[in-house]
Formats: C-alpha cells, sequence, structure tokens
C-alpha cells in the first residue's frame, strides 16, 4: 500500500512527488514509456543531451519556481534566439529591430519600424472598424503588417496547425513578442536556461526515494493499481481514462526525424524555422547548441506537425470551442470523485509550458500533502 500512485514520470508529477518524498510519503511511479521524463526526456548521444520529444527551453518569470528548479539542476546560461528560414533568406525572431532591418532594408529606427508597421496595418484595422480580430490572420495583420504575416507567420502556423490561419485563434499568437529594440531573446522572462546534463536527471532526482516502474502501463491493470493507494495522480488523457464515453478529444501530433552528422556545426543556431508553407516540416534543431557543445559530430531533429490519431502520441491541446467543451464533460466526471487528480498537458487538456506546469503542481501539492 502507497500513500501515492503517481501514472506518468513527467515533470507535473516529479514536482508533487518531490513534496511528498520530502514529508515521508511512499510513493509509487509507473510510466508506459522505457524511460522517465515524459516529453522533457533527455537521452545523451555522444556527449549531446537530445530533446527527443522537441526542444525544450526552460524560462520563467517566476523566482520561486526558478529557485525550486534549481535546487534539482545547474541551468546554463542559453538564452532562445531562433532565426526563421524564408526561402533561403534568414531572419531574426522574435519579431525586433534586426527582423524589421532585414524585412525592410530602408527601416533604420524604432520610429521607422513602427511607421511602416503602422502603414501595412492600415487596411485591417479599418476594416475591423474598432472590432477584436476574430482569427489569427487578423490578429497577425493588425499586429505587425502584411510583410512578415506572410514571410514569418502564415506558412508556418498553418504547417503547425494544419488549417488556415483565418480557421485559427488569435490568442496563439498573442504569446510572441513584438520589441522596437534589437533583441533576439525569444522570452520575456527574467529567468532562463537549460540543466547541464539534461532534463532527465533533473527528473529523476526530484523523484528519488519513490519506487519507479517503468514499462508499465496503467491500463493493463487499472483497478489494482487504483486499490494500491490512498491518493492516485493521473497524467496520462483524461478522455482515455473514462474510456472515450463522450468521445474522443483532438490532439496535434509530432514527428521527429532525428540524424546525427559527422560535421561539428550544421546550421550555427539550436532552432531554425522553415516559415514557407512548402517545406514540410516546421523547424530544425540543432541540440549540442542548447548547452555550447564542442563535439566533433551533431544531432539534428527535423520537426514535422502530424493530424493525431488513436495510438499517436499527443502533443498539444487543440483548445477551440468543440474540443474545450468535450474537456468540460470529462472535468466534470473528475471532479465528482476524491481519489484520482488529474494534472499535465493530458489530464488538464491544456497548453502549459514547463513553469506553468510546475506551478498548477505546486498547487495540488499543497491540497494534498
Ligand atoms: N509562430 C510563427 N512563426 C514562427 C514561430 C512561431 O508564426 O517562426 C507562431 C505559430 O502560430 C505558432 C505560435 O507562434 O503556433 C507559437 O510558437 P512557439 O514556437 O512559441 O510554440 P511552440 O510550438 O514552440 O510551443
Amino acid at each position: 500500500m502507497y500513500d501515492f500512485l503517481f501514472v506518468g514520470a513527467g515533470l507535473f508529477n516529479a514536482t508533487i512527488a518531490s513534496k511528498a518524498i520530502q514529508q515521508g510519503k511512499k510513493c509509487l511511479v509507473i510510466d508506459k514509456r522505457p524511460h522517465m521524463a515524459g516529453n522533457i526526456h533527455t537521452q545523451e548521444v555522444d556527449g549531446i543531451q537530445v530533446h527527443q520529444y522537441g526542444a525544450h527551453i526552460f524560462h520563467t518569470d517566476e523566482k520561486s519556481v526558478w529557485d525550486f528548479v534549481n535546487r534539482y539542476a545547474e541551468f546554463n546560461h542559453y538564452v532562445n534566439a531562433p532565426v526563421a528560414n524564408f526561402h533561403g533568406k534568414l531572419y531574426n525572431l522574435p519579431f525586433n529591430m534586426n527582423t524589421f532591418h532585414q524585412i525592410w532594408s530602408d527601416v533604420i529606427t524604432p520610429e521607422d519600424a513602427k511607421n511602416r508597421i503602422e502603414s501595412q496595418a492600415k487596411a485591417m484595422k479599418e476594416s475591423l472598424a474598432g472590432k477584436e480580430p476574430s482569427n489569427l490572420e487578423e490578429q497577425a495583420i493588425s499586429l505587425i503588417g502584411q510583410d512578415i504575416y506572410e514571410i514569418l507567420i502564415q506558412g508556418y502556423t498553418q504547417k503547425q496547425w494544419g488549417r488556415p490561419c483565418t480557421e485559427l485563434p488569435a490568442s496563439i499568437i498573442k504569446r510572441l513578442p513584438v520589441r522596437f529594440i534589437f533583441d533576439n531573446n525569444y522570452f520575456n522572462d527574467r529567468y532562463q536556461g537549460i540543466p547541464i546534463g539534461g532534463y532527465t536527471q533533473m527528473i529523476e532526482k526530484m523523484f528519488q526515494g519513490a519506487e519507479i516502474r517503468l514499462n508499465t502501463n496503467f491500463f493493463d491493470d487499472r483497478e489494482n493499481y487504483l486499490n494500491m493507494a490512498d491518493k492516485v495522480i493521473f497524467t496520462g488523457m483524461i478522455d482515455e481514462f473514462f474510456d472515450y464515453r463522450f468521445g474522443t478529444l483532438e490532439y496535434r501530433s509530432l514527428k521527429f526525424e532525428t540524424e546525427q552528422l559527422p560535421i561539428a556545426n550544421y546550421q550555427g543556431n539550436a532552432v531554425i524555422n522553415y516559415t514557407d508553407a512548402q517545406t514540410p516540416f516546421t523547424r530544425i534543431i540543432e541540440h549540442k547548441h542548447f548547452e555550447f557543445g564542442q563535439q566533433p559530430t551533431t544531432v539534428i531533429t527535423r520537426e514535422y506537425p502530424q493530424t493525431w490519431r488513436k495510438g499517436d502520441e499527443p502533443y498539444y491541446a487543440v483548445n477551440d470551442d468543440k474540443n474545450s467543451a468535450l474537456y468540460q464533460k470529462y472535468k466534470a466526471l473528475a471532479d465528482q470523485q476524491n481519489k484520482v487528480i488529474f494534472g499535465g498537458r493530458l489530464g488538464m487538456y491544456r497548453y502549459f509550458d514547463m513553469d506553468d506546469t510546475i506551478m498548477a503542481a505546486l498547487k495540488v501539492a499543497e491540497q494534498v500533502l
């Protein structure tokens, strides 16, 4: 008998487990995969930490969250500054003075940039006539103008989400900064970095003191697992837990194509986005640049967005009206019982950054401990 059963060995459960273990609770962790750390899992290949389920850059504005992760890993000084490749021309991201000058070579000062964007957004703003943008295209053009929308947003976004920008919510790009200074830092947060030695090591430390069973699928013996602990924290798909009784929630999936190359430096940056509509992948990650690696070889990953089908890895929740309403039905069921708590991207059906995941988990830890 355990105090806690954690279904899923990712960041959400690791956060709660670290607190439970500190209080002397008896914890069991099961995960169907052969490794720890869920989607932030990193695997070392010839000295390079490879982010196996997509690049993860830790960033937060919350000092308490930063202090928390620094107990389990030392973070390096990596600052995310992705570059966009559009038909062979390179542009700095996020949208800042470097980008504006690269797009419009006569734009030199912040005032030039503001005027150019204003003149490009004018027609869209007039057609909105004071109304809020109703989709991503309207949001993007009124924020940053037609040229940047066509070069840096339109193709990338349609590949990422599998539908036209006119059918996507404006909220998706509200998180991208627009700056009138020469600053390529992708995030506005005060704290940022990558754990030295990889995320998996960090998660293993957080779970230290718990019993861990990998290659162990909760659904193979569900009743037995539910009876093994006083409390269960489940970070799998909430609709699967309830046997899809109201229907399946939709996700976006990703396919990763990883290769090791016999050269030291393939693209000169950790992240290069391919923002045109024709290139089938959205970005190439060169993992060593997340940690300033000096190895003689390199590992790169091409990332292809995919339609999700049952059995595929789910990565992003599709938080449109239809799916959000369906999730609310599952959430109502979840709220009716008090043994199992649902957490993480799949259990809460939400787009979580890592720091949000930790904050949500710390809240649960406070409730249950
Ligand atoms: N985006 C874009 N062009 C880019 C990068 C991002 O238009 O070069 C948009 C796109 O709509 C994407 C959103 O910004 O879905 C958020 O992208 P981000 O890279 O921050 O999200 P991630 O997929 O890394 O979580």
